[in-house]
């Protein structure tokens, strides 16, 4: 496809989800914007576990301390407690209370650099892309989960072959237009949940179907 085809297309794709988007529910995650460290927290416990999981655990570790200095006094009971209905909720209390302490340490200041948050105990390049995001609204990269390489594969945006998430990050930010950055993970997520399902999406009555190739689409939902 002639490459400015190719960026109406995928202008029109961004369009149309911002349209669609009123009409969803917006991402738990959306909850701690501006709120740093609730932001790190929270994504730090969302690791491959699902939304609703993750909303409980973290209102209840913020319920129980909603600032790094009380979190470090809880207990590990008192941790685990709240934040058992994640997944790895044993390794993710060693985590909490990293994360805890360090930032105490820092002045309760949360580091605003991939690379310093890297160095965090169950910190990755996609946890700290989505607290840099959340927390200080900072858009340089995408936030890639399991929805954005997904529905990135079979609407041709990402390279089938993609595993790695930083990866999946630099394709994207080549064809995307620029202000769609910052939105692009909750607009995945929620079109994922909503539209775009993982095993059966809904394509015949999906509202990007004459502008999606399908790749890798084997089979859909009638519904
Ligand atoms: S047409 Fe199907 S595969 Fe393409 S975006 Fe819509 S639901 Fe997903």
């Amino acid at each position: 496809m002639p490459i400015r085809d190719e960026q109406a297309r995928v202008r029109e794709i961004y369009e149309r989800l911002q349209r669609e988007s009123a009409n969803w529910e917006p991402t738990s995650l959306s909850h701690f914007r501006g709120q740093p460290f609730k932001a790190l927290i929270a994504a730090m416990l969302s690791a491959q576990t699902r939304e609703e999981q993750t909303t409980q655990a973290a209102n209840a570790l913020f319920a129980l301390a909603d600032n790094p200095f009380d979190m470090v006094k809880l207990t590990d009971e008192q941790i685990y407690e709240a934040i058992k209905p994640v997944q790895y909720a044993e390794a993710k209390l060693r985590y909490v209370r990293d994360i805890a302490e360090r930032v105490a340490a820092n002045g309760g200041k949360v580091p605003e650099t991939v690379e310093e948050l890297d160095e965090y105990k169950g910190v990755g390049w996609k946890v700290a892309v989505l607290t840099l995001h959340m927390g200080y609204n900072r858009t340089e990269d995408i936030t890639v989960d399991v929805h954005v390489l997904r529905i990135g594969i079979r609407l041709g945006l990402v390279d089938p072959k993609t595993k790695v998430p930083e990866k999946a990050n630099s394709q994207l930010k080549q064809v995307l237009p620029r202000e769609a950055w910052e939105h692009w993970n909750a607009l995945m997520v929620m079109f994922g949940r909503n539209v775009c399902l993982p095993t059966y999406p809904r394509c015949p009555k999906c509202f990007l179907n004459d502008l999606c190739p399908k790749i890798g689409v084997e089979r859909v939902s009638m519904r």
